[in-house]
């Protein structure tokens, strides 16, 4: 999609620090790393967020975590865990609309939200 800041990375148009790539889905380090491990692991169809998802989505969204554990494994964190975070929609602080699922890793992370 135009104008899309996550769109214009998967094709390139902007750079960034590759991790992962398949069919489906591209991987790359967070600019702004919250985490010793902090990586975007994104659809490369453009969906907004969760909410626009469609039945049409499923695989795609059962490939997106495959890939998330192919990455684990890849960045050696699988063994010592991670979290994944969706944020979806303005309470959540979603800032990019190009749904995505962060991969923190390599820290004993805090308390939990839920
Ligand atoms: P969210 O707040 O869930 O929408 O997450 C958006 C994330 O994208 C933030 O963690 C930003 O640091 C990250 N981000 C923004 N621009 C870039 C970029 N050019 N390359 C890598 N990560 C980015
Ligand atoms: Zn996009």
């Amino acid at each position: 999609m135009e104008d899309c800041l996550f769109c214009k990375i998967i094709k390139g148009e902007i750079p960034s620090n590759k991790v992962y790539e398949d069919e489906y889905v591209y991987a790359f380090k967070d600019i702004e790393p919250a985490a010793p491990v902090h990586v975007l692991v994104v659809p490369k169809k453009h969906i907004s967020c969760l909410n626009e998802i469609t039945k049409e989505d499923e695989l795609l969204i059962g490939k997106i975590h495959m890939a998330i554990k192919k990455i684990a494994k890849q960045l050696g964190i699988d063994e010592d865990g991670y979290r994944i975070i969706n944020n979806c929609g303005k309470d959540a602080g979603q800032t990019v609309m190009h749904l995505h699922f962060h991969i923190l890793a390599g820290i004993k992370m805090g308390e939990k939200l839920v």
